[in-house]
């Protein structure tokens, strides 16, 4: 009696359980082959940050297919799709974002790019350079296997295709910073968010993550130091930013070295840019330093640029010059939740496999994710894909004509988002901002 009723309650619940299970991968098995086609199409014509208009009307045809609610046009050429659930449950939001690069590309694959874009009044070569174009089928193919099993999703999932990652071109604003501003997390109130990257040299099919602080805060500075125009022959009569802005340099290296506390978190300043003078025999009336500042604390971050400013300003003084600073905030520290990553973690495993997980060291590359999950608790984590035959030295860095992504496994990216979607609606106790 007892061992039959046991058998009775237990029996439904595990019959559901195993039936969503292999739906489930029936389904991501049967839509693989499409998130690579996707794939390579977006690949032959990506577009530039802002500029994502083919991609977008791409991704709504899907989503409008898929029977799922959309929005266009958010935070410019953005898509958001709504998908409610038919269990109660989280809202919980998957972003992918979609923008390409003025890169020309150099492997010989039958897709491509040959596109070309206008970038600030200049005609330049356009790729997807840094693999976005693996991130929207990927998210694509969540979506579409999702309303498949619409009836067992638990809550909502938000769909957020974000343009412009790679930063909007000139003065524009872009990217997740303008998604958040124009409310993408808040209505329908966004609970948590999981983001991911591919990389193309991290193993093949494998995840890698770290809790905590994972990508760097990005700001870009501009110093302007202001002296005295004077003849090459007689310095003395004039002030010279050139020999001012190579002892503000020294100070800035020093803030890096002697000031910032290495051991909580790592710190670059680095000066990629500087202008100054005509010609050899006039000391020129001012110069120009642009560079950029990489910090994984936002506390860090914080006092760089009170450091920043003090240097290169009372250097400046000191030889009776003038420096102006500004400083403008690219990203902020992608932070992962330690309580998230770590209730997370059986979510990322059952899409990779245990043993195709791992856990990696911080990196000063920077993500704009960062806007995300500095509101809501987040998970950002990277894909490899890089091909098997290939050494992680000898794979082309992102960002370069030879970036190669090898899309054979970008259904892992697909089962990592289903799981975490599920995993995190199964929580009994959810992460909250701190
Ligand atoms: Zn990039
Ligand atoms: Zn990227």
């Amino acid at each position: 009696m007892y061992r039959y009723l046991f058998f009775s309650l237990l029996a439904p619940t595990l019959l559901t359980a195993q039936k969503s299970a292999t739906d489930y991968s029936s389904l991501v098995k049967s839509v693989t082959p499409s998130v690579i086609e996707w794939r390579r199409h977006l690949h032959q014509y990506p577009e530039l940050s802002n500029r994502e208009y083919k991609t977008a009307e791409y991704i709504t045809a899907h989503l409008r297919k898929l029977g799922i609610e959309v929005k266009t046009g958010v935070a410019k050429t953005g898509v958001i799709g709504i998908l409610k659930g038919g269990k109660p449950g989280p809202v919980v939001a998957l972003r992918a974002d979609m923008d390409a690069l003025p890169v020309k590309e150099r492997v010989d694959i039958p897709f491509k790019s040959v596109e070309t874009a206008d970038y600030l009044g200049q005609t330049v070569p356009v790729m997807h350079a840094c693999g976005h174009d693996s991130h929207v089928a990927i998210l694509m193919g969540t979506a579409e296997v999702l309303a498949k099993m619409q009836k067992e999703v638990p809550g909502t999932v938000v769909f957020i295709f974000q343009p412009a990652e790679e930063g909007p071109p000139g003065e524009e604003e872009g990217g997740a910073k303008l998604m958040v501003k124009e409310g993408v997390l808040d209505a329908p109130k966004v609970e948590a968010i999981f983001g991911l990257h591919i990389n193309s040299q991290t193993p093949l099919g494998t995840i890698t993550y770290k809790s905590g602080a994972t990508m760097a805060s990005s700001d870009w500075f501009t110093i302007k130091v202001t002296g005295k125009q004077t003849h090459g022959s007689q310095p003395w009569a004039g002030i010279d930013p050139i020999v001012v802005s190579a002892h503000i340099i020294e100070g800035l290296q020093s803030i890096v070295s002697r000031q910032s506390e290495l051991t909580i978190a790592p710190v670059v300043i680095t000066v990629g840019k500087i202008s100054g003078g005509v010609r050899n025999n006039i000391i020129p009336e001012e110069t120009t330093m642009d560079g950029t500042i990489r910090t994984l604390d936002p506390v860090m971050q914080k006092q760089t640029h009170e450091r920043i400013r003090k240097v290169a300003t009372t250097i400046a003084s000191a030889w009776g010059a003038t420096a102006e600073v500004t400083i403008d905030t690219k990203t902020l520290v992608t932070y992962n939740d330690p309580n998230l990553t770590s209730m997370m973690l059986p979510a990322l495993e059952k899409a990779a496999g245990k043993e195709n997980v791992k856990a990696k060291e911080w990196t000063t590359g920077a993500e704009d994710f960062s806007f995300f999950s500095d509101k809501v608790p987040g998970l950002f984590f990277f894909l490899g894909g890089m091909p098997a035959t290939v050494k992680a030295e000898d794979a082309a860095p992102h960002h370069t004509p030879d970036f190669f992504i090898d899309d054979s496994r970008l259904d892992v990216g697909v089962k990592a988002f289903i799981e975490l979607v599920f995993g995190y609606a199964a929580l009994p106790v959810k992460p909250v901002k701190q």
